[in-house]
């Protein structure tokens, strides 16, 4: 199933860093247009099922405390191609290996504190843009 849409949340270090306006700015530049958009905050439980597909790996306990100790801004975006075009946007998950240019290389600290979220999939950008917005929410 093709889409055209995706999902992603400006994570906690971006929020506190304040990149939420210079992140949405190159987004919507780069001809992403908005569907969905909120400053929200994950509980605990949020966290774990969110990422419930890493829920062996080490990192885990971490991830959970970092994306739950404070607000995020979460979003569905539309755009031809719109998963794979905002992985390239925002960069590996490694800002350390991200490209000249994307988010992560301008705004993310390390590989666990990224910056942003983005889709891996059309059935997960459903999934997840399903996990934080109602139908009402979207436009
Ligand atoms: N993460 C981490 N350590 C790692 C790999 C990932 O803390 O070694 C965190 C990081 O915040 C990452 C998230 O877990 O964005 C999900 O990992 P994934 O491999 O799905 O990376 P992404 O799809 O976000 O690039
Ligand atoms: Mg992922």
């Amino acid at each position: 199933m093709v889409t055209n849409r995706t999902f992603t949340m400006l994570k906690p270090d971006a929020v506190e860093k304040g990149h939420v306006g210079a992140i949405i700015e190159k987004i919507t530049a780069s001809g992403f247009r908005i569907v969905a958009m909120k400053l929200t905050q994950m509980t605990k439980a949020d966290a774990q099922e969110f990422y419930a597909i890493h829920k062996e790996r080490p990192f885990f306990p971490e991830l959970v405390e970092y994306m739950t100790r404070g607000p995020i801004v979460a979003a569905i975006l539309e755009k031809d191609n719109a998963v794979e075009d905002f992985r390239t946007l925002i960069g590996a998950t490694n800002p350390a290996e991200a490209a000249e240019g994307t988010i992560r290389k301008l705004y993310a600290a390390s590989i666990g504190e990224n910056a942003v979220h983005g889709s891996d999939s059309d059935e997960n950008a459903a999934i997840e843009g399903a996990f934080h917005f109602s139908g009402r929410e979207m436009f």
